[in-house]
């Protein structure tokens, strides 16, 4: 879709054959019931009380979305007790039982599309694309991790010699936490959980403080598809409080998580912390300082489509997301003009209206931070150019997007998750140290090239420690299955979500030797 209100060569839509369609989706969504959404513990036989906290719209923060209950110790402490206890026979149901009731969620999500995409725009501040984006990318982690169950937790026959039959299997850990972030509510929440419960383990889920409501509605739909209440549980609250208490808990096989990679580090250290019980896995997927390194052989127009669209799309709130665009010095320039006249035009505002390109920011801290990042910038940095921002944006967390010329990457000294890019200028015989630069912030997660010249590229490929890179497109929305997404270094610890060896990380191995 693209839409009408805006110039052809930087609109940021994606691409849907049917207008009409496409607006009456829309129409659903911004007629959606919201006001009346609730989110509490889905812990059976909890006893649920306590106060109840009302979710704003980041568009419009007079408007009240919802609201939502917080897990306390007790609730807690029964999830865990019923986790432990199911675990077994849900490890015992076949795999391929299993990855039915993903296959059955994937459905319903797909004919429940308006109201969740309502939930992602009114409590997440996500634009139109990026809700069906977001329930896309759900839907893909179910049926991709049905099907990759399958395959692994087959039992495998080893050779060895005669008068002996050895197997090698697959089954789940124990009890596995999934703590997942508020800037892919849906998509990331339903792809930790959906792994977790392929590979046989129990779960409880708990999703960002700040969008607690659209985790409630996926795991109950997960558990209308079939998935039992006690193997998966959904227990919202902070992460000092809630957070904390499950990543102390001994009884925890392991731990999913997405978010920072300050908060990473602590969930390892609660982990390595416990003297007893078993020593868990984490999985973490954290943040990026992420750069497009353009080369003077790189099509101008092209490199500021796809740095405006990897910068600015989800208002800059991916960990994909480019923060810097390293281009060489013969093109800088012209890259920079154009960069600020398609700045110009791009329409901050309501995410609800088809026309939006980018939305609000999630939260007031979030807000707080980058406008302190702006600031920073004003003194240390030389200005490109600054998105306009509405009226209305004075009612809801808006940053306009922003770029700014910088010196040096390394002037960036920690993850800006917002709509604020970044130009460094450098010269022909600088590119491993470009390179080696990138590498030096010591995260790895997304690379953006562009470069007509395929040593160039290779040469790049070669010496960049990232996780996923991207010749001549943009650099953000990995698709499961064809994209396996995830970093190194401070970015996570590995294995690829949507990959091929993400399953087995959630697992234990059983070799199984029989005297014949
Ligand atoms: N997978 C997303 C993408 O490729 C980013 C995920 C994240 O921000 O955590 O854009």
């Amino acid at each position: 879709y693209r839409s009408q209100h805006q110039p052809r060569d930087n609109s940021m839509g994606i691409n849907i054959a049917n207008d009409d369609a496409l607006r009456q989706l829309a129409a659903e969504i911004n007629n959606a019931g919201s006001g009346s959404w609730t989110a509490s513990s889905l812990v059976p036989g909890a006893n649920v009380t306590g106060e109840r906290i009302a979710v704003t719209n980041p568009a419009d923060r007079r408007e009240v979305v919802g609201h939502w209950q917080p897990a306390d110790a007790a609730i807690v402490e029964r999830a865990m007790e019923n986790a432990l206890a199911a675990q077994s026979s849900w490890d015992a149901t076949p795999v391929d039982a299993r990855a039915a009731m993903l296959e059955k969620a994937a459905d319903l999500m797909e004919a429940r599309i308006a109201p969740l995409m309502a939930m992602c725009t009114k409590e997440a501040g996500k634009t139109i694309p990026d809700g069906i984006a977001e329930v896309r990318e759900a839907v893909d982690f179910l049926r991709y991790y049905a099907i990759e169950a399958r395959k692994a937790f087959t039992v495998e026959a080893l050779p060895g010699p005669t008068g002996e039959s050895n197997t090698l299997q697959l089954s789940g850990r124990g009890v596995f936490v999934c703590i997942s972030p508020w800037n892919f509510p849906l998509a990331i929440f339903t792809g930790q959980i959906a792994a977790a419960l392929a590979a046989g383990n129990t779960v409880i889920a708990k999703p960002a403080e700040q969008t607690n409501l659209i985790g409630y509605a996926a795991v109950k739909l997960m558990h209308e598809a079939g998935i039992p209440a006690d193997v998966l549980q959904f227990v919202p609250g902070d992460g000092a409080t809630v957070g904390a208490a499950l990543t102390r808990d001994a009884r925890v096989a392991g731990v999913c998580f997405t978010g920072s990679t300050e908060t990473a580090r602590m969930i390892n250290r609660a982990l390595a912390a416990r003297d007893t019980g078993m020593i868990a896995t984490l999985i973490a997927e954290t943040g990026g300082q992420n750069a497009m390194i353009a080369d003077s052989s790189s099509l101008p127009e092209q490199v500021v489509k796809d740095a405006l669209g990897s910068a600015f799309t989800s208002a800059g709130q991916r960990c994909s997301a480019a923060r810097v665009l390293m281009v060489q010095d013969d093109i800088a320039d012209k890259v920079i003009g154009m960069l600020a006249g398609a700045m110009a035009e791009l329409k901050v505002g309501n995410p609800g209206e088809l026309s939006t390109d980018v939305g609000p920011v999630i939260d007031a801290d979030a807000k707080a931070q980058l406008d302190q990042h702006a600031e920073r910038m004003q003194r240390e940095a030389k200005p490109i150019a600054a998105a306009k921002l509405s009226d209305e944006a004075a009612h809801g967390t808006f940053v306009a997007p922003m770029a700014w010329e910088l010196q040096s990457i390394n002037q960036l000294t920690r993850e800006n998750f917002g709509p604020a890019l970044h130009v460094v200028r450098w010269k022909a015989d600088e590119l491993d140290q470009v390179v080696d630069a990138i590498n030096a912030t010591g995260f790895g997660l997304t690379l953006g090239i562009h470069s007509r010249i395929d040593e160039t590229v290779d040469r790049i490929v070669q010496r960049a420690k990232v996780g996923n890179i991207y010749v001549n497109r943009n650099q953000i929305g990995a698709v499961v299955g064809v994209q396996p997404f995830g970093g190194q270094g401070m970015s996570g610890t590995g294995p690829k979500a949507g990959g091929p060896h993400y399953l087995p990380r959630f697992a234990t191995e059983k070799t199984v030797t029989v005297n014949t």
